[in-house]
């Protein structure tokens, strides 16, 4: 009988898979404001079932988005009526997301029977807290975990800590995953973590010098909830969700936007008032426990000369502001910082990064936690969007995460070597 509901079970899941398969992910090409008009109406019609994977608006810029199957031919038609270009960036994304699960199957499979870990492989949350606390065991001298608080869902929120001593010495802050679908940062995220522990014992430079000198704050993942949800399924409803996972004032949309949701020109412009919204703010400033949680970890430290969040994909060093056009006091300075480690990260693959300003290369967007570290005095600000430009998207297969993560430790080493030799 057990048996029997099994299968059942598998054949209503492949029912289910069936009817949602084919959606696609449009790449549009906006020619002028009227087409950035349209664009920005279907954006704010939240009941479209339209998933933008980009956000902001510019001729200069391809917009991203996934249509569900069941709208594609009045999507393309609406375009194709309105002279609006686009191209299908993805032909299917069910094929990729079933794909990434019997990869992950099979990874899981392997990492069972030769009890190891695989770094060219995804993970769900309970596998990479193992992993954090096996790489802690194995580099208790150098390497503590921190609990910063819990999340809306009550699960620990944990921070790895690099230090060889002293009390509240001048820190680097790196975080992954603050939005949950990007698994591409978490995962290289776990790759750093053992990098650095490696190259420190191994006495392989800068990591050592580094280390005698500062400290370094790494969180894998700072959105668990949202993480968690993502692995649930290999729905697209699911497994793409961005937000944390908190009840909003409209029962049927859940989360927050949890880079929208900081106290830097909170409900600014690049955010959106309308809890269904990707781009959700909250009801207020840090109004989310993970952001909090986050934010007065940082204040209560109070050393930090260095903030640094990993996020995907676009492939874009970017520095603050992002609420505004202006430019910070110390662009000049930030943006010869994020060109040379953008040419370390090019040095080696050949990966080619775009560098500037939050607002001016990808997007308006207020709350954002850059700007915020930036606004409290933390000069080194930076945030990174990995691997690709589009043909994967967020499905980036497994097989980049080790080149992915290799150079963008070579970017980080340089911003960390640079942040150290310049104390403020
Ligand atoms: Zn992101």
């Amino acid at each position: 009988m057990r048996l029997y509901l099994a299968v059942f079970a598998l054949l209503a899941a492949v029912h289910c898979e069936e009817l949602i398969n084919g959606d696609q992910v449009l790449r549009i090409n906006a020619e002028s404001e009227d087409h950035i008009q349209i664009l920005k109406m279907l954006e704010r019609d939240v009941d479209s079932g339209l998933d933008f994977w980009t956000h902001g608006f510019s001729t200069e810029r391809p917009v991203d988005i996934r249509v569900p199957h069941s709208s594609l031919h009045a999507v393309k038609d609406f375009l194709k009526k309105n002279n609006i270009p686009f191209t299908v960036m993805i032909n299917n994304v069910q094929e990729l997301l079933v794909r990434e699960r019997e990869e992950m199957a099979r990874n899981a499979e392997v990492e069972r029977q030769t009890k190891g870990f695989d770094f060219a492989a995804y993970h769900d949350l309970e596998t990479i807290y193992n992993f954090m606390d096996t790489l802690v065991a194995s580099h208790s001298n150098l390497i503590s975990k921190v609990n910063i608080g819990s999340t809306y869902e009550n699960r620990p929120m944990y921070v790895l800590k690099f230090s060889t001593g002293g009390e509240k010495r001048p820190a680097i802050w790196i975080d992954a995953g603050i939005h949950a679908r990007e698994w591409i940062s978490h995962a290289t995220a776990v790759w750093l973590a053992d990098r650095i522990a490696t190259d420190f014992k191994e006495n392989r430079a800068p990591v050592p010098s580094i280390l005698s000198k500062m400290d370094i704050y790494l969180m894998i993942v700072a959105n668990p909830d949202g993480y968690v949800f993502t692995h649930r399924s290999p729905n697209e409803f699911y497994r793409l969700w961005r937000k944390s996972r908190s009840a909003t004032s409209n029962p049927k949309c859940q989360g927050v936007d949890l880079n929208r949701n900081w106290d830097a020109e909170f409900g600014g412009p690049g955010a959106s008032d309308d809890p269904c919204a990707e781009d959700y703010r909250g009801p207020s400033a840090q109004s989310e426990i993970e952001v909090k949680n986050i934010a007065d970890f940082i204040m209560s430290h109070g050393n930090f000369k260095s903030f640094m969040t990993l996020h995907s994909y676009k492939q874009l060093l970017m520095y603050p502001y992002g609420y505004s056009g202006t430019d910070a006091p110390d662009r000049t300075e930030l943006h010869d910082v994020a060109s040379q480690a953008s040419k370390a990260l090019n040095s080696w693959h050949g990966t080619v990064y775009k560098v500037g300003s939050i607002f001016h290369i990808i997007e308006p967007a207020s709350g954002a936690s850059v700007d915020w570290a930036y606004q409290r005095g933390i000069k080194y600000s930076f945030a990174f969007e990995l691997r690709d430009t589009g043909e994967y998207g967020f499905l980036l297969p497994a097989n980049q995460i080790v080149s992915t993560a290799r150079e963008t430790w070579y970017a980080l080493r340089y911003i960390m070597q640079y942040v150290c030799d310049h104390p403020y």
